[in-house]
């Protein structure tokens, strides 16, 4: 395996935003690239506020967060990310637009570089056979808002070569994350515990066992969360919640990760969480009111 200098990520949302944002900061250049020219300006602006909180909390310098932006390189070409060393794909949970993506990568990709999938559900070994270079392909797991979440689950897939594994465990540490290893199993380790726990929470809001506030309050005083599980799910995104706990249902086959019908209306209604404003909360009031 190559030594990893650059970093190409593809799909600059949420997830691909904060990659970008830490693995520049820890002196990897970073070629970032989005199908949605707008989605790509907006991560370059979010990631530029960002560091900007974090110079005044004087976490960095701002000589630091100047080397930082400048190590991001926004790529209109899914070809120019895909020729870095490390290429880290961070698109849409849908099997067939990272096939799709893993498709059109194959002509750039370069002898020796590594492919990763940040995907929270998707078999690793069943989208590394879709690739002619399973042997250097892997989950790398990476937890939401990514500049503050410490964890990244690292799931080898069948046929994942031991020395891929290992440089991808060694940016992992270098971006001052703690890995952990993972099957490849529906879920992996936190989303198989953690998603039909928040889909517990909207059954128990839909089922009238309490109302939103008193559910948040049940986990956060009662369990010692840091957030409640209606407030969560909308930080993850219910579309995310909802497509996870599909996969879960569907794999594991056991009745107990059916989806709650209210997470599923949600969904349908376009209220996914924060990212559109609305979700178990509206956002447009300080603090956020329940929608129901
Ligand atoms: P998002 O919707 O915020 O971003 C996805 C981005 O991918 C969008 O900007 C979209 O324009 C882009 N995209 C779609 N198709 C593309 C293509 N063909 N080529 C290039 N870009 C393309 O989603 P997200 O929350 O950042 O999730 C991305 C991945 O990370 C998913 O696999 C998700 O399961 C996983 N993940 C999400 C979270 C989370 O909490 N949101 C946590 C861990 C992992």
């Amino acid at each position: 395996m190559s030594q990893i200098s650059t970093i190409g990520i593809i799909g600059a949302g949420q997830m691909g935003n904060g990659i970008a944002h830490v693995a520049a900061q820890q002196g990897y250049q970073i070629i970032l690239h989005d199908i949605a020219p707008d989605a790509l300006q907006r991560a370059l602006k979010l990631i530029a506020k960002n560091m900007e909180r974090e110079e005044k909390k004087e976490k960095i310098t701002a000589a630091q967060r100047k080397a930082a932006l400048a190590a991001i390189r926004p790529a209109q070409s899914l070809g120019e990310a895909g020729a870095a060393d490390l290429v880290i794909e961070a698109v849409t949970e849908s099997e067939e637009v990272k096939q799709s993506v893993y498709k059109a990568l194959q002509p750039s990709l370069r002898e020796g570089a590594i492919l990763v999938s940040n995907t929270s559900s998707i078999s690793i070994t069943k989208l590394g056979a879709a690739t002619p270079w399973p042997q250097r392909f892997m989950g790398m797991h990476f937890f939401n808002p990514v500049p503050i979440m410490e964890l990244v689950e690292l799931i080898p897939g069948m046929a994942t070569d031991p020395a891929a594994f290992s440089a991808v465990e060694a940016v992992a540490l270098k971006m001052g994350k703690k890995p952990i290893r993972t099957k490849d199993a529906s879920g992996f380790i936190v989303n198989r515990i953690l998603i039909p726990m928040l889909n517990e929470a909207a059954f128990a809001l839909h089922d009238g066992v309490g109302d939103t506030v008193s559910i948040d309050q049940g986990l956060l005083l009662g369990a010692r969360h840091p957030m409640g599980p209606l407030t969560l799910a909308d930080y993850v995104g219910l579309d995310i919640v909802l497509a996870v706990i599909r996969v879960l249902h569907r794999e594991l086959g056991d009745s107990k990760y059916r989806p709650c019908p209210l997470l599923v209306k949600l969904v349908e209604a376009g209220w996914l969480g924060v990212k559109t404003g609305k979700g178990f909360y509206d956002y447009s009031t300080n603090p956020p009111t329940p929608t129901m």
